[in-house]
């Protein structure tokens, strides 16, 4: 009914020794419980096509919860159970994790057949998959282990790289799977086999991605424009009218291209630069579809989403609060670096990286790098609690004199601690009223 071949030497080669371990620990734990224990999903997958992938999904033929707890035990680690799915996450002692899932209890062949031993339920669980590459699994056991269990052709597909759905009504099931496959091809540069694009254009006429929630919706378009080339997933979220259900006007412009490989280099300058520091990249891109909408198409995709006020404040600043700052940036002679920090304080990374890629000219990319390389993160030496042992009394007079430190450390003026604090000196003075004792000597 389904190949079998074992890949117990793949396991050894490309998983770490202790995953491999804790698979061995795991399938033997299965076989005291007497029950069948299969590592499923993306970590089969990603194993096949040589890629890096640790997340453990396991699901036991049986009761997965009491293995779970059972696994918890014997490992030393912490389990989390979800009753209502069935499933539960272990913690190993190290922090390392583990899904389990039940498998359906039973399966049927076809609905007055008696439930298959052979075929177990782990077949109807995988059913329920949305992809054929994605409904692979291996069996742990002692007797099978590594045994790949492959009822749907998944092993093919991967070898003709491509993105198959498991039955015509998949997309109608979960339309969300619509931007999984176009995920998943983008990805590893599969793609989609003849009927299953054929589908999602079925599902794209039946206008059913545009009923999608908000949030659902939002999760799907932050996971795609998340991936490694979003450039090339909107390409084919193009090709397929996915793009329309943001909205009917959004189409992959030549404008749109361009803005988008200059979006990507923008992101990799600023990735290069600071590679620790957070950057939600999926705003950047959707920014850059917003450029090629007008104003109030704008508005509409952002009804039709759900984004945190944060995440709403800086796409609206990269949409329409560039003509203001790309005005004071471009003055000629330059500004001084003091009226570039205020015209950029407060942006966040995101919108900066949008303008960056936003910008044709280069006086204007200039000061925007210079921004956030340097300017974004200067402080005064001085703090407000310095100012209170030079006998200021505190007070708004603080705020005003730390900004006008700050100003001057930027334009070059102060550049170190005793200039600032002649700096505080000359602007205080004669202002005893804002002095609450003498100066202390210095
Ligand atoms: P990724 O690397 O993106 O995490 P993954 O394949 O591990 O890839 P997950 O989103 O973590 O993807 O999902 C785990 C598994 O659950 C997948 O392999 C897939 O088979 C299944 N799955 C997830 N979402 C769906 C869905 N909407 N419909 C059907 N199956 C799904």
């Amino acid at each position: 009914q389904f190949r079998r071949r074992n890949i117990a030497g793949l396991l050894k080669d490309r998983l770490p020794a202790r995953v491999v371990a804790l698979m061995r620990e795991a399938g033997e734990l299965a076989d005291r419980l007497e029950v069948k224990l299969y590592v499923v999903g993306g970590i089969v997958r990603d194993l096949l096509l040589g890629i890096d992938n640790l997340d453990l999904d396991l699901v036991v033929e049986g009761n997965g919860l009491a293995f779970a707890k059972a696994l918890a035990r014997a490992q030393r680690g912490q389990v989390k159970v979800h009753e209502r799915f069935g499933t539960a996450r272990v913690t190993l002692a190290d922090g390392f994790k583990v899904d389990v899932a039940t498998a359906r209890a039973e399966y049927y062949e076809y609905p007055t057949a008696l439930p298959t031993v052979e075929q177990g339920s782990v077949k109807k669980d995988l059913y329920r998959r949305d992809f054929t590459i994605n409904t692979l699994a291996v069996r742990l056991n002692r007797r099978q282990f590594g045994e790949l269990i492959d009822f749907f052709g998944g092993e093919r597909d991967l070898k003709g790289r491509t993105i198959r759905v498991l039955h015509s009504l998949s997309f109608v099931e979960d339309p969300t799977r619509v931007f999984r496959a176009i995920r998943f091809a983008v990805r590893f540069d599969f793609v989609l086999s003849r009927e299953t694009r054929a589908l999602i254009q079925g599902v794209v006429k039946m206008d059913l991605l545009r009923r999608l929630s908000k949030h659902r919706l939002t999760d799907e378009l932050q996971l795609v424009l998340s991936e490694r080339e979003p450039g090339k997933a909107i390409a084919l979220m193009d090709e397929l009218e996915v793009l329309a259900c943001l909205h009917p006007d959004l189409e992959l412009t030549p404008r749109l291209r361009t803005l988008l490989k200059a979006t990507e280099e923008a992101l990799d300058w600023y990735r290069l630069l600071f590679l620790d520091r957070p950057m939600e990249s999926w705003l950047v891109y959707l920014m850059a579809m917003l450029q090629v909408l007008p104003d109030q198409a704008v508005g509409e995709v952002l009804k039709r989403i759900e984004l945190s006020a944060r995440q709403e404040a800086a796409v609206r600043a990269g949409r329409f609060g560039g003509h203001r700052i790309f005005r004071e940036l471009g003055r000629r002679p330059a500004v001084s670096p003091a009226a570039v920090y205020r015209a950029l304080s407060g942006t966040s990374d995101e919108t900066l990286v949008f303008l960056m890629a936003k910008s044709k000219s280069e006086h204007v990319r200039r000061q925007l790098s210079a921004y956030v390389t340097t300017y974004q993160r200067m402080r005064p030496a001085l703090k407000g609690d310095d100012l209170k042992r030079m006998g200021l009394k505190p007070g708004p007079l603080y705020r005003r004199i730390l900004s006008k430190l700050l100003e001057a450390r930027l334009n070059g003026v102060v550049n170190n601690e005793e200039d600032e604090r002649a700096l505080v000196r000359s602007l205080i003075g004669g202002r005893k009223s804002a002095v609450d004792r003498p100066e202390p000597p210095f």
